[in-house]
């Protein structure tokens, strides 16, 4: 048999060696700690587990869900970005339900890509964004995300001929692998760029309730006539420790709201509707329990960058998403540093070049690890006489 052009365009897996290696140390029976998944280690917060026991014992439940989801989820998640953002949404038009972020992400370029248009993606950045435009025939553009520019993209050093070829721009603050975040001035400035080139601004806002420090994420759609250019993406995932549910949603310009809805309709059959029933729960969890989890993180990262700075890391706090993006030691590669973390501390950690070009020479860290085990990985690292510097 021949797989398609577009399944062999797919870059290799770069974390396949890496797993190679991890499975080779289990098997020589090495107690491996994985710093690795950015998937939340604690349960799925127990209002939503006992929403969920009532709903699917609910008949009502049990049959195909409507294609943009059930009135009552789309009604709480409007309620929820009014209440959050002070955003004003049409459940009818402007708000989708998705099964999971990742689908309603990759099904948005088939709604607005075609061959030879380019997208415009952030790198490093969540891997999704590069492989689906080249599922959907397109080409993607790296937008460098540089410390110096504290990890947002320049929109002037996009060339005018690729900004004019563009048809949807991706951006994700708080980010995923930088930790980085945004202000709502830089979101007014992508506005701005987007309404400039007639682009789909896309914002990734996967973490936008993981913050510390009193920073409070800001929403596109805050921005004046943001809703003009912008379609959000929003995910039960990391919020709620929800990751296996599937449930999120997606809201804002509701022509782009109708077309990734054409594009779902005619692939998927939606969230069972238990599941949104029970993503309601969420939608009206007492805040305290959010702050608990955010408060846990807040604890491992404060072990994590103190263990690290004594070895030589110079590291500012992390005001959002639960992973730290560090620099590799000078003379090494991302490979090469995950490899040594590997094989002499036991500790797997992904090399920053799986996340893009621009994302070699740093690694990252997930902070799914309680606080003894991340400073478990610190002594490790100390009697290994791995350093920064
Ligand atoms: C985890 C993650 C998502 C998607 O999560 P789902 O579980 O599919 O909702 C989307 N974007 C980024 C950047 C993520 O890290």
């Amino acid at each position: 048999m021949r797989v398609s052009e577009r399944l062999e365009k797919i870059p290799p897996y770069l974390f396949a060696e890496i797993d190679r290696k991890i499975a080779e140390a289990k098997a020589k029976g090495a107690d491996v700690i994985s710093l690795g998944i950015g998937d939340p280690d604690t349960p799925t917060l127990a209002p939503v587990v006992e929403a969920m026991h009532k709903a699917i014992d609910n008949p009502a439940n049990h049959d195909y869900p409507p294609y943009n989801g059930t009135a009552a989820f789309r009604k709480a998640a409007c309620d929820w970005m009014k209440k959050r953002f002070d955003v004003e949404l049409d459940a009818d038009t402007e708000m989708l339900a998705n099964i999971g972020s990742k689908e309603a992400i990759a099904h948005v370029f088939f709604a607005f890509v075609d061959k030879g248009d380019y997208t415009l993606i952030p790198d490093p950045g969540y891997p999704v964004y590069k492989n689906a435009t080249i599922f959907a025939g397109g080409i993607p553009f790296s937008m460098p995300l540089l410390e110096e520019n504290g990890y947002l993209p320049d929109f002037d050093k996009i060339p005018e001929d690729v900004a004019k070829k563009s048809k949807l721009m991706f951006l994700n603050y708080p980010n995923n692998p930088t930790g980085a975040v945004c202000d709502l001035e830089f979101l007014k400035k992508a506005v701005d760029f987007c309404k400039k080139y007639d682009i789909l601004l896309c914002f990734d806002q996967a973490y936008c309730e993981m913050t510390y420090d009193g920073y409070v994420a800001p929403s596109v759609l805050q921005v004046d006539g943001g809703k003009d250019v912008a379609l959000e993406f929003y995910s039960h995932s990391k919020s709620y420790n929800m990751t296996g549910w599937r449930v999120g949603w997606v809201c804002g310009n509701k022509d782009a709201v109708k077309a990734l809805g054409t594009i779902k309709n005619n692939i998927d059959s939606g969230t069972f509707k238990a599941i949104q029933d029970a993503a309601i729960a969420a939608f009206n969890v007492d805040k305290a329990e959010i702050e608990k989890l955010n408060k846990m993180y807040q604890e491992r990262r404060d072990a994590a960058e103190a263990g690290l700075r004594e070895l030589g890391w110079d590291i500012k706090p992390s005001k959002a998403t639960f992973y730290l993006w560090l620099p590799v030691p000078n003379g090494m590669t991302s490979e090469e540093f995950v490899t040594l973390m590997l094989e002499k501390a036991n500790v797997v950690v992904p090399p920053g070049n799986g996340y893009g070009k621009y994302g070699e020479g740093y690694f990252r860290v997930a902070l799914t690890k309680d606080v003894e085990t991340i400073k478990k990985c610190i002594q490790r690292m100390k009697d290994a006489g791995i350093r920064y510097n």
